[in-house]
């Protein structure tokens, strides 16, 4: 469309919107780690998520699912309750597009078992462009792929949901689960006493037959319009996982009841409910009192995708910071051939290369824990370092991302102050940073000899990077000493530091290099730019970072 020109008035040397790219073709950091880790032959598939998830129309109902925030309608006109929860349009055509596109479940089979190949690599991607449009609609799809690894702990509930969960569909309508094309699933394990201290649960599960009536609240729980949620509850032998669907066998809608939506700093277009279930109906989900065993393993991929999505928040962070520092001059030069912006992006850009390595390495553990024990060891000592390092590391990123952009960066037309108020939730749920470093001391004290193995790959795949021997026994030590909790914020970001650099080595040797040379063997300054990085190295990191 031509725009009107005005005699006084012209617009120019604005960057124009950054839209209708192919975000996994302009992504060559993104291309690699998924060839590295087994996905070389998805790329076409990525390629067409690529296009669609970078179009123009996908961007606006990104916008749109957030400026139009879901609303709760707790009665109808009539007074009759109906404790649901309003989304705009855009809110639900983003979701049927995460769902036809498998990011709910394509890790699974049919049956509910781990797909293996490279899917979770191949997922992992689709998640990653995903988040770098819309992140809030992707709480019940993480949840929904997330929610089959607890309910594997009970195989006929797990038979009786799968063939709705293993649909490509998006069924946004309040009907019962098992008559829909496809379903949702939440969990509420927050309570206002406690959310790490689960065990300080209230809410209480009476037998009633074969299933269970639970009485209690839930001081969060997101994705209220789920179909069905992984509750936690204390039975008679003490906390229990249940499966609580929003209607009752009868076709009755449950007990239920949602108080308020929170006002939340960012993740606008998902709600997030306070709710109470009087005498709601559930089933177990495992065992009488293994309650935090079964739901771990949901809350293990839950974490894997906060850091997923963190380091795709902050990949499109940079993605427009270079566009718009490619379009926009300053003094007759653009902003790219400023010497001072070239090394803040390149360090950015350093920064998401090995984010995007990392995680793309720790899905790959994902993949084959399930027949190599080094895997599984990675993955249970990793998942935790890397959603702690990655996570965390994502509102100070996006910050400086923002301030690329001058003005328009802070604005909310542009996408990157939504993100930048996204940033810091993805550290907070799912255990928060302390308790993501004392999940790595757990692991390390539980399973000393697999963690062991673990560091001991690690320093052979950093072999001979500057800094990497010294952060090697550093870490070893750390671990090794009687008050690790208190320095375990040092350790296991030297941890995660050493996998990044390792998961780097493997994508792209030189840029492990300049990692390790400012990661490892110096400690990076407190701002993106304060290194100093050579000029060819400057531009082959910017040229790989957006084609
Ligand atoms: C937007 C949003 C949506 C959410 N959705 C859901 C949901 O759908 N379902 C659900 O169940 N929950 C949900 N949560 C809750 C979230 O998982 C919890 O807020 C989180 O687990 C922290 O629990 P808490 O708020 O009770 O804080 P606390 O447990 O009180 O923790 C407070 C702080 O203390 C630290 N800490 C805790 N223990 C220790 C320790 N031993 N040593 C040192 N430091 C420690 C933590 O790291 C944290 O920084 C949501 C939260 C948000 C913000």
């Amino acid at each position: 469309m031509t725009q009107p020109s005005f005699a006084t008035h012209e617009v120019t040397n604005q960057s124009p919107p950054f839209e209708d790219v192919d975000l996994f073709a302009v992504d060559k950091p993104l291309a690699d780690a998924v060839a590295a880790n087994g996905g070389a032959s998805a790329a076409k598939e990525l390629s067409e998520f690529g296009q669609h998830w970078g179009s123009a129309a996908m961007a606006a109902r990104g916008r749109l699912a957030n400026e139009n925030t879901p609303r709760l309608r707790i009665f109808d006109s009539r007074g009759n309750r109906r404790d649901e929860v309003e989304f705009h349009p855009a809110y639900h055509e983003l979701m049927a597009r995460s769902a036809h596109a498998g990011i709910h479940n394509s890790t699974w089979t049919a049956e509910g078992k781990p797909a293996g190949g490279a899917a979770e690599v191949v997922r992992a991607a689709k998640f990653y462009m995903a988040a770098q449009v819309e992140t809030g609609h992707l709480c019940p799809i993480t949840m929904t792929r997330a929610s089959v690894a607890a309910l594997a702990a009970q195989p006929d509930l797990l038979a009786k949901t799968m063939p709705v969960i293993g649909t490509r569909a998006y069924d946004p309508s309040f009907a019962p689960w098992w008559t829909k094309r496809g379903m949702a699933l939440g969990m509420g394990m927050t309570e206002k006493q406690g959310g790490t201290d689960v065990r300080s649960n209230t809410t209480r599960a009476i037998r009633d037959g074969e299933a269970y009536r639970i009485t209690g609240h839930k001081w969060f729980m997101s994705a209220p319009m789920c179909d069905a949620f992984l509750v936690l509850a204390q039975a008679d032998e003490g906390l229990t996982c249940f499966f609580m669907p929003r209607f009752a066998p009868d076709g009755s809608v449950n007990a239920i009841y949602f108080q308020r939506l929170k006002d939340k700093l960012g993740n606008r277009s998902n709600a997030s409910s306070e709710v109470e279930f009087v005498n709601a109906y559930a089933v177990r989900v495992g065992d009488e009192g293994k309650g935090i065993r079964t739901i771990i393993q949901m809350v293990q991929l839950t974490r894997q995708d906060c850091a997923i999505a963190s380091a795709g928040l902050m990949r499109s962070g940079l993605a427009h910071a270079l566009h718009h520092a490619r379009h926009r001059s300053v003094f007759q030069k653009r902003l790219a051939d400023q010497p001072l912006m070239q090394a803040v992006l390149a360090d950015m850009a350093l920064h998401v290369e090995a984010s995007i390595a990392l995680v793309m390495r720790l899905c790959r553990a994902f993949d084959r824990a399930g027949d190599d024990a080094g895997q599984a060891a990675y993955m249970r000592l990793l998942t935790p370092a890397i959603k702690y390092w990655v996570c965390k590391s994502a509102p100070g990123f996006l910050y400086e991302a923002m301030e690329c952009l001058g003005g328009n960066g802070y604005v909310e037309e542009g996408i990157l102050a939504r993100h930048f108020r996204e940033s810091p939730v993805n550290a907070i749920w799912e255990g928060s940073g302390n308790v993501m470093c004392l999940d790595v001391l757990r692991a390390l004290s539980r399973e000393a000899d697999a963690a062991g193995m673990v560091l001991q790959t690690l320093s052979k795949e950093t072999q001979g990077l500057p800094g990497a021997g010294e952060a090697v026994t550093f870490t070893a030590k750390a671990f090794r000493r009687l008050d690790s909790e208190r320095v375990a914020r040092l350790a296991v970001e030297k941890l995660a530091l050493l996998a990044a650099t390792a998961a780097l080595n493997q994508v792209s040797p030189r840029h492990a290099e300049l990692f390790a040379a400012t990661r490892l063997a110096a400690n990076h300054a407190s701002m993106y730019g304060a290194v100093d990085l050579a000029n060819d190295e400057i531009r082959g990191l910017l040229e790989r970072a957006l084609s």
